[in-house]
């Protein structure tokens, strides 16, 4: 079994300290994964690593920081719900191979990588971790190509799925992403330096100018001789960018394949107002994922805005905690009721999505007891009904409550007086009707899985 990545990564090239921006930079992605961390640096002779299991800030210190020498560097923060921490599996993987040495950052899923492995072991191949990426550094090692593009090229095309990838050598970052676009990459600079990053906050932190995104399929070199780009690796494919990046995952202030995130959940939060006004007295988001939805609600159906709920900033995320029985508990510990702003109130809730439903039972239940009169559940995403396979941390599909639950059940189920989701035909109206992939939503899988 493969891990599933749903990460953050950066690279920076050409810059003095590089592993210090990199570190911050996977300070601006700790919402991208909270499990693990891991930096690669190069002075072009010899690779510094350090990784390490929990947030940034856990992993790095002063003096690991100043042990990662050199101008070259790239990091990678976690988040896998498959559980396994070892030390091996913790990304930016690194390995010595004929030509050199080789560190990769991977941000997605690759779908077809346990029939690559197999193959590769098959053959002889002995694989370090169960990390999916792992195959990418056996397929380059191993082509039979006499250039280290084309040995990459030879590699990466053999992949299906999601892959964002940075990929450093002794004097270079590659940077790429799959032909279907799932994962977001962009490109960014500072001074001299090139940078990379899976979102542009992560270059507001350190001060570098957002350039573009990498395209679909697109690869970019940055090097001695400057930076070179190649799109034409790939065959042609449509673009299927991860619709939920919009939804839930990016941080608001990125600006995302030409929007801003925060405008886009704002817009969809309007539209869900257009599509399932109700009579209340007040709007409130589940925080904070919620806030700008919340927000557009509020601005479009003129009920007016509060904070019901409190957030305890102090715990991570619930949803990365392993077991449904602290997940329960989790809620309570993330989020308190205002008794004074709910109190007799008929409050509309405001969530980015609903996956097993644990969380707005919760909520409803919180808002209930701190003397809300009425809950109106509002979720700014369509009902998930299909797991991901792209890299997006979702649960089985019998786990996904939408799956084989009615709005009404899923109602009934969360004690909600109403409840309704943003239809797919609003959603399109806010992003666009092509070049996303819908499939958590309407189980059209862009990509085949390959179960083997
Ligand atoms: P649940 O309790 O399983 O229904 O989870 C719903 C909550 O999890 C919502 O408040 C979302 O903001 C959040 N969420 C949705 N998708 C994800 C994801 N892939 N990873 C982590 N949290 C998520």
């Amino acid at each position: 079994m493969n891990l599933k990545e749903y990460c953050g990564i950066v690279g920076i090239y050409n810059k003095s300290e590089a592993a210090n921006y990199v570190y911050l930079g996977l300070h601006a992605l700790q919402h991208r994964g909270q499990e693990a961390a891991g930096i690669v640096s190069t002075d072009g002779i010899q690779f510094y690593e350090h990784k390490g299991c929990g947030l940034v800030n856990d992993v790095f210190n002063k003096n690991s920081i100043s042990s990662l020498r050199g101008n070259v560097a790239i990091g990678h923060n976690r988040y896998s719900t498959f559980g396994d921490d070892s030390i091996a599996n913790i990304q930016p993987l690194f390995a010595h191979f004929d030509m050199g040495q080789i560190a990769i950052a991977h941000n997605g899923n690759i779908i077809n990588a346990n029939r690559i492995k197999k193959k590769l072991v098959d053959d002889g191949a002995i694989f370090n971790s169960n990390s999916d990426t792992e195959v990418i550094i056996h397929l380059i090692a191993r082509s039979q190509k006499t250039t280290f593009f084309d040995r990459l090229t030879d590699a990466v095309k053999v992949l299906k799925g999601a892959f964002s990838l940075i990929i450093m050598r002794e004097n270079e970052i590659y940077a790429i992403r799959d032909p279907w676009g799932f994962r977001p990459l962009s490109m960014g600079k500072l001074d001299d330096a090139t940078v990379f990053a899976s979102e542009t906050c992560a270059f507001d932190l350190i001060g570098a100018e957002f350039i573009r995104d990498i395209s679909p399929g697109e690869i970019v070199v940055a090097g001695n001789e400057g930076v070179k780009h190649y799109s034409n690796v790939f065959d042609a494919t449509n673009e299927k960018k991860c619709v939920f990046e919009y939804i839930y995952f990016s941080r608001p202030d990125s600006y995302l394949w030409g929007k801003n995130i925060y405008s886009i959940r704002k817009r969809m939060g309007e539209v869900l107002a257009e599509e399932s006004f109700v009579e209340a007295d007040i709007v409130i988001p589940t925080p904070d994922s919620g806030v700008p939805a919340a927000l557009g609600f509020s601005k479009k159906s003129g009920i007016p805005f509060d904070f019901g709920l409190i957030r305890n900033h102090y715990v991570g995320r619930t949803f990365i905690e392993p077991t449904q029985t602290i997940r329960h508990f989790g809620v309570r510990l993330k989020l308190n009721p205002s008794k004074d702003v709910l109190k007799d109130k008929r409050v509309v809730v405001v969530d980015d999505s609903i996956v097993r439903g644990t969380t707005s039972k919760r909520i409803v239940k919180m808002l209930k007891s701190a003397g809300a009169k009425e809950v109106h559940l509002r979720i700014s995403s369509p009902p998930v009904i299909s797991p991901c396979f792209y890299g997006m941390d979702t649960p089985t599909k019998r786990e996904l409550i939408a799956s084989s639950h009615s709005t009404e059940e899923i109602r009934k189920y969360t004690t909600a007086d109403s409840l309704e989701y943003l239809s797919i035909e609003g959603l399109k109206k806010v992003v666009g009707e092509t070049g996303y992939c819908f499939a958590c939503f309407d189980g059209n899988y862009p990509v085949e899985f390959d179960r083997e």
